[in-house]
């Protein structure tokens, strides 16, 4: 079949005719020789969009920025941003680029497409390694239930990347509710324009929180509605002990969703200190450091709202600072109800007991440096009745603790439900990344198999489900990529 007898793509230009001010329309660097390297046929059915028209010519230099159907306008979108607690007021789209809205509403977003206007001193490319990274990992978050912007397609742009050594170049489709961040509305309220503000907050509200247009104090509403999506957003990484790495406003997203998987890993041995990323010498992005830096970064964006909030200033901030106390409250009942699945407790478990077995774990798991998600599947096994499995992680320090949550009836179905077998573990993920650098796609397609069903123990993949090989060096990540 030939290209033009299969459906193309209809990409939408809201964000690009909404805001002129917050989008500068760009074209994409030239892909020497654009070839697929993995395409997400599952998502792409959910799109609406022909697996067979994405895999032809056309497809692919589309999925690599090289063709623009008829009537899109991509554009590379400005934002601000904290980074690690400083303040740039121009990031912006560097190396990406916003093809346009999808049938449904969603973005179709380009990364590693070339430099753009944002640019600054980046080549606005990417190497395989980090886009297959950031593909695999957003599809495990997926399948491990977490909000988090999807992976369409990886293509290799056939053209070379400097890093600390040639690499072959790509390019990272990738889906999203939206594009919208903290950073955007830090934008936003930079250029001083209240009516570009409000038409940004109506445009968020619009796309991700439309009940908040009925609210008495709609823009109030707003951010109560983002606070609480980030609060839930951040207890689903705890729980599963992921960490984003580079937790900055530019990387928080309006909708709720986890966006950007540069230097973020998980945890294996359980320290809340845990850090993987080079650049983060202070921890600032340490495992245990997510609630209160998601609150610091919603602070960030309640900041941009007041404007909107109430004509008299004094009462924007008072009204603005109430709701902002309400996210440990938030952030910790999604963290104890997903801990009390975790553990396969009954409803009818008083939640002071509850809390006390939880805060008893985390001493018992800080203490013996367990395997995170080893633990919680041993302790499935436990719940059927083999305490063999967490006796190995833990020898018999967790007697006691056993003893009492035992006494509890835990659902062993609960826990098999929400407790993952295999998580993307760092050592797996390098090894799959290099091979596919060294054009073997082989491990990485493995990996991605399994770890998309995380939750169904399979024979065969008990490599999968076992931490680093000890002697192992520890795990880096870097910014940059
Ligand atoms: P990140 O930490 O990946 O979220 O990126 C932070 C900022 O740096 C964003 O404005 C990116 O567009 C920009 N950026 C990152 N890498 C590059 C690159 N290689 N070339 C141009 N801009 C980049
Ligand atoms: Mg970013």
């Amino acid at each position: 079949m030939t290209t033009q007898q299969l459906p193309g793509i209809v990409l939408g230009t809201r964000y690009a005719s909404e805001f002129p001010e917050l989008a500068v329309p760009w074209k994409a660097a030239e892909a020497a020789s654009p070839t697929l390297l993995a395409l997400n046929e599952p998502l792409a059915a959910e799109l609406g969009l022909d697996a067979a028209y994405l895999r032809s010519d056309e497809g692919v230099r589309l999925l690599a920025g090289n063709h623009v159907p008829e009537g899109a306008t991509p554009v590379a979108q400005a934002y601000a941003g904290h980074q690690f607690g400083g303040y740039s007021p121009r990031l912006g789209d560097g190396r990406a680029l916003l093809m346009g809205e999808l049938a449904d509403g969603r973005d179709l977003h380009l990364k590693g497409s070339g430099r753009t206007p944002f640019a600054r001193g980046g080549d606005g490319l990417a190497a395989v390694g980090p886009m297959l990274r950031e593909y695999l990992i957003s599809e495990a978050m997926h399948a491990l239930g977490v909000d988090t912007t999807r992976s369409l397609a990886v293509v290799a742009t056939g053209n070379t990347v400097l890093r600390e050594t040639p690499l072959p170049g790509a390019v990272l489709a990738r889906v999203a509710d939206s594009h919208l961040r903290v950073g955007t509305f830090q934008y936003a309220r930079s250029m001083d324009d209240d009516e570009l503000l409000r038409r940004l907050a109506d445009h968020a509200i619009a796309r991700h929180h439309p009940h908040a247009a009925d609210s008495a104090n709609p823009y109030l509403e707003l951010f109560g509605s983002v606070l609480r999506a980030q609060a839930d957003l951040v207890a689903q990484w705890m729980l599963i002990g992921f960490i984003h790495g580079v937790m900055n406003t530019d990387n928080t997203t309006i909708s709720g969703e986890t966006i950007d998987y540069g230097p973020c890993a998980f945890m294996e041995e359980f320290d809340p200190a845990t850090v993987f990323s080079s650049i983060d010498a202070q921890g600032r992005y340490a495992y245990a450091n997510q609630p209160p830096i998601m609150q610091w970064n919603l602070a960030r964006f309640a900041e941009t709202l007041v404007p909107l909030i109430d004509p008299d200033q004094d009462e924007a901030v008072r009204l603005l600072t109430e709701a902002l106390g309400t996210f440990p409250a938030r952030y910790q009942q999604a963290w104890t109800a997903g801990m009390r699945d975790k553990l396969g407790l009954a409803e009818g478990v008083p939640d002071g007991a509850a809390t006390d077995l939880i805060d008893e774990l985390s001493r018992l798991l800080s203490a013996t440096r367990a395997d995170f998600t080893g633990f919680f599947h041993a302790l499935t096994a436990a719940a059927g009745g083999d305490s063999a499995p967490v006796r190995d992680l833990v020898g018999s320090l967790a007697d006691g603790w056993l003893a009492t949550w035992r006494a509890l009836d835990p659902s062993v179905a609960r826990m098999a439900e929400v407790n993952p077998v295999y998580i993307p573990r760092n050592h797996l993920v390098e090894e799959a990344l290099n091979a596919a650098t060294a054009g073997d796609p082989g491990p990485f397609e493995k990996l991605l198999v399994v770890v998309t069903r995380p939750y169904t123990q399979r024979p065969g993949l008990e490599r999968y489900a076992a931490p680093a090989p000890p002697g192992a060096a520890a795990h880096v990540t870097y910014c940059g990529t």
